[in-house]
This record gives C-alpha cells, structure tokens and sequence, in this order.
C-alpha cells in the first residue's frame, strides 16, 4: 500500500484549503457531499485520520476512531434522508475497485432506485 499522501484532495478538505458542503461532523469523522453526484443523494464520509483506505483504517485506527466512523455513517445518512428509502454504502479500496481519492471515504448513495450491485464481467 502506498503511503499516506497528505496532499490529497481530502486532506486539504480536513485542513480548510479546499471548501466542501458539510453534512455532519463528529469526533473523528466528517461528510460532505459528492462534487459531482451519481445519484440524488450521493455523500462522502471520511475519517479525520489519516488513512489510504478501509484496508489502512481497519488495521490500524482505534477502536474510538472506528466507532465513531461508523457511527458517522449511520447518522449522515440519516442527516440527509436517506434512510427514508434505503440507500447504498461503498468504499472503493485499492486498485481493483478504481480507487481514486487516497484517503478513505465512504459512498452513500440514495434517492433513487440504484439498480444491481456490480456489473457482471463483460457486461
Ligand atoms: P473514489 O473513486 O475514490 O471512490 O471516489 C472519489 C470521489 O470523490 C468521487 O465521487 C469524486 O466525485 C469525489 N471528489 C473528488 N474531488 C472532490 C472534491 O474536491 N470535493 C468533493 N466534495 N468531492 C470530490
């Protein structure tokens, strides 16, 4: 895993140098929305830490840190109504999943039907 680059986009959100749509913030976590949305609802919420991925966070955050992060996602969904007709959680992790922003974030996705969870190979 590479190391942590402090210079990534969401760094610089948690550091104030970039502007972001806040939705809820906690302890250890804050949320925003997605800069350009898939869905009606489509947020990010990410750990004050410093962590690549949910790889990264789930080795070696603390159990304070993990709580509150999960805590976080649950309410931020809650923030934003998404819970009113369900919604989709995803954190891509790595290559394979096309990661691109290297501090771990998680998608919620919501306010519309979303459709199959993958795409089969080939598809
Ligand atoms: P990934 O592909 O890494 O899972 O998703 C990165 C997400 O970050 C994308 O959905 C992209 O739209 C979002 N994103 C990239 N840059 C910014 C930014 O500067 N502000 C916000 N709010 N979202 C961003």
């Amino acid at each position: 895993m590479p190391a942590y680059d402090p210079n990534n986009i969401f760094a610089r959100i948690l550091r104030g140098e970039i502007p972001c749509k806040k939705v809820h913030e906690s302890a250890h976590s804050l949320a925003f929305h997605d800069i350009n949305p898939l869905a009606p609802i489509h947020v990010l919420v990410i750990p004050k830490g410093p962590y690549v991925d949910f790889d990264d966070f789930s080795a070696k955050a603390s159990a304070e840190e993990q709580a509150d992060y999960l805590k976080a996602i649950g309410d931020t969904a809650r923030v934003v109504g998404a819970d009113a007709g369900g919604y989709r959680l995803l954190s891509n992790c790595g290559v394979n999943a096309n990661q691109e922003v290297p501090h771990l974030h998680m998608h919620i996705f919501g306010g519309r039907m979303l459709g199959r969870m993958l795409k089969r190979e080939g598809e």
